[in-house]
């Protein structure tokens, strides 16, 4: 054997190497770059497949990814909290077959709108399967979970009273929780930061507000009360903001049945498990949660006299990773004070960078040499659509594609058609197989429901 087929067999024997040389599938392109190895040719040309054949703006997300986060969510809680749920919050990422995928893992569903209802029973739960949480729910909203036999999460007393009055007309009784307000700063962006007093959401637990709330829904005939939930923010890292809202909420717990005589259903703390957006960043893990979350819990049961099941219900936690965004270079741009690589996605494709200042993983694909330090700046007409400030990244060039980590959460769900771009497609890779979930927009959608017309007087 001559040294070089030689040592080509070396390298192919080599696992780590084998990507580089064998042509990757779908799934290890796409864990390839996220492990900062999008320079390879193997993993850029699968980028490309996929950007030539879809075209970008492009959300792809990686079924392996969604199902691994979903057994380490259950491996980590059902040892040990024997009464649990687990529920998929929908607002994450509403693409139907992301929402098939987490309902065949038997998660319930956590809507927060008329249309995120619709949108569960279309991929086929049950309307007792569904949880529906707003601090604003609209009448037509409150008729259609209440049809439904969804759990309303009622969010203030002059809710309480519209489902109420609403449960009477329909001669049926409404299932509902109390959102509760604890007065929690689990330590997280200003504005996903939902338990804390002065925030728009819940009962407060401050001033008997919550207790109070109990005691009229007692005197409701209408209202069956099942359960008490609370969520205060998104991308939590830490534990102790969960430890310190169980106990506040197992202690209301005790208040309800002690001086109440109720025994509910559930309590849920919510979402907002976070993920790692940085290389090399510690979060929380759902091992570290449960565990630390176990001997509060068993305290504040046992105090109670009773063990309500446990309810949680993430969203990021479960499809944030596995979100990849593909995006091309429109032109490079050196100014004297920067350098800026304009791309063909913006604000109204991933919105989270200019409006919680979020930081995303931005990869080169196919480039690994002269590092230059670049705003990726996005095609929308506004100076604060900038995707990723300050990265120092491979020289990119026109043409060029770029992959920003992590957009599978808080990505497409929240994308418009702001200065008349349509909207992204969106696909679905498992191994090396692919499906498109979402096709892209068309130029005519931009039209639908609109006319030209005047408005003639008659
Ligand atoms: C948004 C939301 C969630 C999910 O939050 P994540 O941070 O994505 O886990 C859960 N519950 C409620 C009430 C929410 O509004």
């Amino acid at each position: 054997m001559s040294i070089r087929r030689l040592s080509l067999a070396l390298l192919l024997s080599l696992p780590g190497l084998h990507a580089q040389v064998a042509k990757p599938t779908l799934h290890e392109a796409l864990m390839a770059a996220r492990a900062d190895r999008a320079g390879d040719p193997g993993v850029a040309g699968a980028f490309h497949r996929l950007a030539d054949a879809y075209g970008t703006p492009l959300y792809v997300y990686d079924q392996g990814h969604i199902l691994g986060q979903v057994a380490a969510l259950k491996s980590a809680f059902a040892p040990r909290f024997s009464k649990l749920r687990i529920l998929y919050a929908l607002k994450a990422n509403t693409n139907p077959a992301v929402i098939g995928l987490l309902r065949s893992q038997g998660l319930g569903a956590e809507v927060v709108s008329r249309g995120e209802i619709e949108t569960a029973l279309r991929v086929g739960y049950a309307g007792g399967d569904i949880m529906f949480t707003s601090s604003s729910k609209g009448p037509e909203e409150i008729r259609r979970a209440i049809q439904l036999g969804s759990v309303l999460n009622v969010d203030s007393l002059d809710e309480l009273g519209l489902v109420q009055a609403e449960a009477r007309r329909q001669k049926k009784q409404a299932r509902i929780s109390f959102r509760i307000n604890p007065g929690v700063d689990p330590h997280t962006i200003h504005q996903i930061n939902t338990g804390i007093a002065e925030s728009k959401f819940g009962l407060h637990l401050q001033g008997g507000i919550a207790f109070k709330a109990y005691e009229k829904a007692l005197t409701m005939p209408e209202i069956r009360i099942e359960g008490a939930h609370c969520h205060i923010g998104s991308q939590i890292t830490e534990t102790d903001g969960y430890l310190l809202t169980a106990r506040k909420m197992l202690g209301l717990v005790k208040d309800l049945k002690d001086k109440l005589g109720i025994k509910l259903g559930f309590v849920d703390l919510g979402g907002g498990l976070g993920i790692p957006y940085q290389d090399g960043q510690a979060v929380m893990s759902p091992e570290d949660l449960a565990k630390a979350l176990e001997p509060v819990w068993k305290e504040g049961v046992a105090a109670a006299g009773y063990e309500p099941t446990l309810w949680l219900e993430p969203g990021r936690f479960f499809v944030g990773g596995s979100g990849f965004l593909v995006i091309r270079v429109n032109t490079v741009k050196e100014t004297p004070l920067k350098t800026f690589v304009n791309v063909d996605a913006g604000f109204n494709t991933l919105m989270r960078p200019a409006m919680y200042q979020a930081y995303h993983r931005v990869r080169v694909i196919g480039k690994t040499q002269d590092p230059v330090k670049v705003d990726i700046a996005g095609d929308v007409c506004e100076t604060g659509d900038i995707l990723a400030e300050g990265r120092l990244l491979p020289r990119a060039q026109s043409g060029d594609l770029l992959v920003i980590l992590d957009a599978g959460a808080y990505g497409f769900s929240m994308a418009s058609e702001y200065n008349a771009r349509p909207l992204p497609a969106e696909l679905m890779v498992n191994g090396d197989a692919v499906r498109v979930i979402r096709k892209r927009g068309r130029i005519s959608e931009l039209f639908r429901n609109t006319t030209t017309a005047p408005a003639t007087r008659k």
